[in-house]
């Protein structure tokens, strides 16, 4: 048997290589704006991001996001989706618990 192929996307702070699955997309709508994107299936232009506060407060201070959306995001953006980040990290790490055990 073939071993499946996993997408792999990298994450725009760490730069690390991993299957999309491991990792929280960010999106930049069709109208401008810029927003964790769960479901992996938003239009827009995407950036991924790993599962982690620390990598998240790195792509902050990098402007990491105004790079991979090409975009100038607000500061208050980042506080936005900081919030959002903390609140959907849980919710994302339990969900790859269940995914692992399908397997
Ligand atoms: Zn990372």
């Amino acid at each position: 048997m073939k071993p499946r192929k996993v997408p792999l996307r990298k994450c725009i702070a760490c730069q690390e290589m991993m299957p999309k699955k491991e990792l929280i997309r960010v999106v930049r709508t069709p109208d401008e704006e810029v927003r964790i994107d769960l479901t992996g299936k938003k239009a827009g232009r995407g950036a991924y991001l790993c599962g982690k506060a620390g990598c998240f407060r790195l792509a902050k201070k990098s402007k990491a996001f105004d790079r991979a959306l090409k975009l100038s995001v607000d500061p208050e953006i980042y506080d936005q989706l900081e919030q959002d980040f903390i609140a959907v990290e849980d919710e994302f790490l339990a969900s790859k618990e269940l995914a692992a055990d399908d397997e």
